[in-house]
């Protein structure tokens, strides 16, 4: 009887699963020809010092560009090569091409590269091996790097699973390599799991920051996320910073750290040359501020 609801069903939504499956089955087919033709490109995006304005971070952000074609955005290709398993091809040649460019902002300037891992990467087997390779070829320290996870991939993860995450990330962080937490606020974490997991740094989703500065400012969430992160040892980086009001709010509550289009948006890797030579390293912040 299941079987036959099952075919019922199927004969209803069969054209638009078939019309999906079909996009999704060109998308795959697409990304494979990309990442032989090296149609991806990488955008860095400035993570600023609220009090001083020194950038201490790029986050390394995949775009591609098929040839003839406007650029496609992350969130519309990276589920597909999530599922296809292409992640892993994708990650690893997002990884070099950062560490490779890093390696003058960091020697000139101290700052290190933050990277996406998506959950699926991270089960790949010989993931923790692949970082610290390419980390060595390129001759930089484990402090050069971040490894950004988003807080689903280890909640989602139990048993053998979750343990065998946990101890990529230690055997990261026992390297140097810091572990941040993306996009955090949007998934179940408690305070009680967060403190047993091995990361370093809180980003806080955009939508507790775009929430802060403006007319009715509700900025308890934002308040206590700044504080929780301070109590475990913790550094937080406000993501997604638009408007004065809202830097201003952030260094008012002793966030150290903050990215977002009001201090730079995500560029190529010469473009983020140019801004920071001329800025030296450092990111005008206090005469963008709200008075
Ligand atoms: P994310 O890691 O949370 O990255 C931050 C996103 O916010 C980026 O979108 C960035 O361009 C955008 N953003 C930065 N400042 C602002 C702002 O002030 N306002 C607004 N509205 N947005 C801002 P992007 O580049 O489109 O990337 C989207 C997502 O795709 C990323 O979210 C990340 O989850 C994923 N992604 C990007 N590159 C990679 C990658 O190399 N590997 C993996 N696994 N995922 C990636
Ligand atoms: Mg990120
Ligand atoms: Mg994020
Ligand atoms: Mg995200």
């Amino acid at each position: 009887a299941a079987k036959d609801a099952g075919k019922n069903q199927v004969t209803v939504y069969a054209p638009e699963l078939a019309a999906a499956r079909d996009r999704r089955i060109r998308l795959i087919a697409d990304l494979r020809r990309a990442l032989a033709n090296e149609e991806f490109t990488v955008h860095y995006q400035p993570v600023v010092e609220l009090d001083t304005g020194r950038v201490t971070a790029v986050e390394a952000l995949v775009r591609w560009t098929p040839p003839g074609q406007p650029p496609i955005p992350p969130m519309d290709f990276i589920p597909a090569a999530e599922e296809s398993g292409l992640i892993g091809q994708l990650g690893t040649w997002v990884l070099r091409r950062s560490l490779r460019d890093v390696g003058d902002w960091y020697e000139r300037y101290g700052i290190s590269v933050t990277v996406n891992v998506s959950g699926r990467q991270l089960r790949e087997p010989g993931i923790a091996d692949l970082i610290l390779a390419e980390l060595a070829a390129n001759r930089l320290p484990g402090s050069a790097l971040v490894v950004e996870i988003t807080e689903t991939v280890l909640v989602a993860e139990t048993g053998p699973e979750e343990a065998a995450a946990r101890a990529i990330l230690e055997r990261l962080r026992e390297h140097g390599v810091r572990i941040a937490v993306d996009d955090f606020g949007t998934g179940y974490s408690s305070l009680a799991y967060l403190r047993t997991l091995p990361v370093d740094i809180l980003k806080i989703d955009r939508a507790f920051v775009q929430e802060s500065g403006g007319e009715a400012d509700p900025v308890a969430f934002l308040r206590a996320m700044v504080q929780m992160a301070r109590s475990l040892h913790l550094s937080t980086v406000a993501e997604a910073v638009e408007t004065p009001a809202q830097a201003t709010r952030l260094r008012q509550l002793h966030c150290p750290l903050a990215q977002g289009y009001h201090f730079s948006r995500p560029v190529p890797a010469d473009e983020l040359d140019a801004l920071l030579s001329t800025g030296e390293g450092r990111i005008d912040v206090d005469s963008s501020l709200a008075a």
